[in-house]
């Protein structure tokens, strides 16, 4: 069994590399005519360096997990930790809660340095980056209590789920995550993300009016629009759609704002109203929830097999150990989902984009898309496998050919 874990592991991160560096070598080719006027020069050079970088960062931290990975199987560190634990603890559901938080500190703790160079050096070189180090530490810590408050009881609730009903646990516990999610679907824009953002409803002005006009033209109840201030962490534009029904909510950057003209602004915008008008934001949440579905139910299934903490070392089974022996062995269909994920979301970014043409301008539509992609550096020629495993927005290229 701990063959096969590692020789997933192993497959998987090897696919992962050899994408990048197929995607490495792609973005030297010519770019399409189309896109070939975007960068000067320098700015092209930069946009490679500033891609190669990023690569080296990724398979650096990537081969370090690994490596990690593989030490912690070989020598039974989970098993150990799991044992450690139990010594001095009697409750099952407080070890595997203790466990499972334990190495979520311990990932945490080994992905920071590369998240340090990545925010602190690279992104700071390349002029994005706009976090300070005491933006850093308070951001570290808010996340680490929003995921102790919300994930823990839920976390706590699916154990005592499996404690409580074995084999069919799984059926309660996906209810369980999926009505959690569809709240955090509708409210988690209002209720999360202020405590990391602010967000100010956009004021009164040329914009605001140009906005209105479009949205009254589309019927579109313009009540929840804000505009928030990204640029406290980087100079990168960026906007979004989230929520369902009353809750639907549209935010700005004051990055994007500042960066592009009005027409461009009222074509991003009428991109997002386009998420909602397609339904897409709607289809995707029950995507994933038909995945968490299938997911759940295969774990319930695998949760009866002792073999799962065995091959981590241990001698009695445990509902932690076996978790994770079972996402790793889920490695690949998580992989071929993403696939299937990124696919469909390429898809619908591409309806929006020719929803707004229609429904807005088409020059504008193009020009924006063009100004934030050369203002993050990002590769006009990537590799077409590396776009299919990675990417959840098409090429420019595409999209530029696609609002025509
Ligand atoms: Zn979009």
């Amino acid at each position: 069994m701990i063959e096969i874990i590692v020789l997933i592991l192993v497959a998987a991160f090897i696919l992962e590399a050899s994408l990048e560096q197929l995607n490495q070598g792609s973005a030297l080719k010519k770019p399409d005519p189309l896109v070939a006027d975007l960068y000067d020069k320098s700015g092209r050079e930069k946009s490679i360096s500033y891609g190669a970088e990023r690569n080296r960062l990724s398979l650096i931290s990537g081969a370090f997990s690994l490596s990690l990975l593989i030490l912690a199987l070989t020598f039974g560190w989970f098993a150990e930790l799991d044992r450690f634990i139990s010594n001095s603890i009697n409750n099952e559901l407080i070890i595997s809660l203790i466990f499972i938080g334990l190495l979520s500190v311990i990932s945490w703790w080994i992905s920071l340095p590369f998240t340090l160079y990545s925010t602190f050096s690279i992104e700071k070189r390349y002029g994005f980056n706009k976090t300070t180090p005491k933006l850093f530490i308070s951001d570290s810590i808010k996340g680490t209590l929003v995921s102790l408050v919300i994930g823990g009881p839920v976390l706590a609730l699916v154990i005592w789920l499996y404690q409580e009903f074995q084999e069919s646990f799984w059926i309660y516990a996906w209810f369980l995550v999926a009505a959690v999610s569809l709240f955090m679907f509708m409210f988690g824009t209002k209720l999360i993300l202020p405590l990391f953002n602010k967000l100010t409803p956009l004021p009164n002005g040329a914009l605001k009016t140009a906005i209105s006009n479009y949205c009254d033209s589309q019927g579109y109840s313009l009540k929840n629009l804000y505009v928030m201030d990204g640029s406290k962490r980087s100079t990168k534009a960026n906007a979004f759609f989230s929520g369902l029904g009353k809750s639907k909510t549209i935010v700005l950057f004051d990055t994007l704002i500042s960066k592009l003209t009005q027409d461009e602004i009222v074509a991003v915008l009428a991109h997002e109203i386009g998420h909602y008008k397609k339904r897409h934001t709607l289809a995707s949440f029950i995507a994933s929830n038909f995945q968490t579905f299938a997911i759940f139910a295969l774990f319930g299934w695998a949760l009866q097999y002792e073999e799962l903490s065995v091959a981590l070392g241990a001698e009695t089974p445990s509902f932690h150990l076996s978790a994770l022996t079972f996402f790793i062995l889920l490695t690949p269909l998580q992989i071929l989902l993403g696939l299937l994920n990124n696919s469909l979301s390429r898809k619908n970014e591409l309806a929006a984009d020719t929803f707004a043409a229609e429904t807005y301008k088409r020059a504008p539509m193009r020009s924006a898309l063009s100004k934030i992609s050369t203002d993050s550096l990002s590769n006009l020629t990537p590799h077409p496998l590396y776009v299919a495993f990675n990417y959840t927005h098409p090429p420019l290229v595409a999209r530029l050919r696609n609002v025509g």
